[in-house]
């Protein structure tokens, strides 16, 4: 079955998710802080505790939601849906598993369903932001699996 795709225009100033497990916080800290300078560039987002720790060590602006067990990767998923956040830089543990790993799980499905860059570990993050993209209007290319699911 073949689908029909839609066009979904990413602007020049993107809107940032930024999201980090407990043993992943420092990690993101020192990646946001060594690209502070790109971020800044951008709308920044982030569930409670990691967006709270990135505003508080780096001075960038960063729009917070509730800490991610308690709902914020629902949150920001629901955003991502309606169109309002298009990137996501999510470093997720490996090595332990949360009370909210369901959620998890429906935050990167649904950052797939709707094709926004997603970076999981600190290469990736780096290799998305020094992209020339980041600059640039971009056309997101989203399949349109209405067809299916009404
Ligand atoms: P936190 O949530 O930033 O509030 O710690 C992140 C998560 O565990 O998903």
């Amino acid at each position: 079955m073949s689908n029909i795709n839609i066009n979904i225009n990413m602007k020049k100033k993107k809107n940032i998710a930024l999201i980090a497990h407990d043993e992943r916080k420092q990690d993101l800290i020192e990646w946001a802080d060594y690209n502070k300078g790109t971020l800044s560039q951008h709308n920044l987002f982030g569930t409670g505790t990691t967006g709270s720790l990135i505003a508080r060590e780096t001075k960038l602006k960063v729009k917070t939601f509730k800490s991610g067990p308690l709902g914020g990767d629902q949150q920001i998923g629901a955003m991502i849906t309606e169109g309002e956040i298009d990137f996501l830089i999510f470093f997720w543990d490996p090595l332990e598993s949360h009370p909210h790993d369901p959620d998890v799980k429906a935050l990167l499905r649904i950052a797939v369903v709707w094709n926004i860059p997603i970076a999981c570990n600190r290469t990736s993050a780096d290799f998305m932001v020094s992209s020339h993209l980041m600059s640039e209007d971009y056309n997101r290319i989203v399949i349109d699996y209405t067809k299916r699911y009404g």
